[in-house]
Formats: structure tokens, C-alpha cells, sequence
């Protein structure tokens, strides 16, 4: 896919609005436009990589970034002690809809386990 195409990419741009939180120099966490919890944010690289098995050098840099804005989202939206969850669905028996690599964060209500 082209970067032109992909909908996270026009986010990291501006080109899309959305609802930013928290950005990093290689990572960006913006609030899901559809919630599947009271908080649900969408936290990706800022490079368009499309699965976790593209371990390229930037990608892995990445991750450090994007694992350190998940704690950060849990300490300033108060659910450290609480809990909350991060999912990356890949492929279509997950359910992935966008092909940028992304976690999703959860948060603010008991999430059961198993996952649907
Ligand atoms: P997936 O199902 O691929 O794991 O997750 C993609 C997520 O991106 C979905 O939860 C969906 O609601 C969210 N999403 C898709 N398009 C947009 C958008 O344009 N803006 C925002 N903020 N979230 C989006
Ligand atoms: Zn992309």
C-alpha cells in the first residue's frame, strides 16, 4: 500500500484530523474515532510499516517510543493502578481494518478475558 493511501500516514501528516494525545519523534497516540472502552487510543509508529514481522531498525526504535507513550497514556488518564489493555490485531482472523501497524490501548472498564 502507498503511504498517500493509508489512512494513519494522513494522520501523521495532519491531513486527517484527529484527536492527538500524545506524540513522540517516531510515535503518535491519538483517540479511536470508534471507542470500544471509555478510553481507547490508537498508538503507532510514525513510519508505515504493515506487520509486526517487518523488524526493520526503525520499527524496532519504534516500539521503545510506543511502549513508553502506553505508560504515559496510563499515568496521566489515571488507569495505572487500575489496568488496562494493549492489542495488536494482525491479519483478518483479528479483525485488522488498518494496514499501519498499531496498539490499541484500553482502558476504564473491566475487560474480560478471553478477548471475543
Ligand atoms: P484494527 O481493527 O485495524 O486493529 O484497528 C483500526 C482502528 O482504527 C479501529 O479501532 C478504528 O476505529 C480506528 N480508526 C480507523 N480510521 C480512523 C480514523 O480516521 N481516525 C481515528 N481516530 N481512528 C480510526
Ligand atoms: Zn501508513
Amino acid at each position: 500500500m502507498k503511504k498517500e493511501d493509508c489512512i494513519f500516514c494522513r494522520i501523521v501528516t495532519g491531513e486527517i484530523p484527529a484527536d492527538i494525545v500524545f506524540r513522540t519523534e517516531r510515535a503518535l497516540a491519538f483517540r479511536d474515532i470508534n471507542p470500544q472502552a471509555p478510553l481507547h487510543f490508537v498508538v503507532i509508529p510514525k513510519d508505515h510499516v504493515e506487520t509486526v514481522s517487518q523488524l526493520s531498525n526503525e520499527f524496532m526504535l519504534a516500539l521503545g517510543d510506543i511502549f513508553r507513550l502506553t505508560g504515559i497514556l496510563a499515568g496521566s488518564f489515571g488507569v495505572d493502578q487500575k489496568g488496562f489493555r494493549i492489542v495488536f490485531n494482525e491479519g483478518p482472523d483479528a479483525g485488522r481494518t488498518v494496514p499501519h501497524a498499531h496498539f490499541h490501548f484500553l482502558a476504564g472498564r473491566p475487560l474480560h478475558w478471553p478477548p471475543g
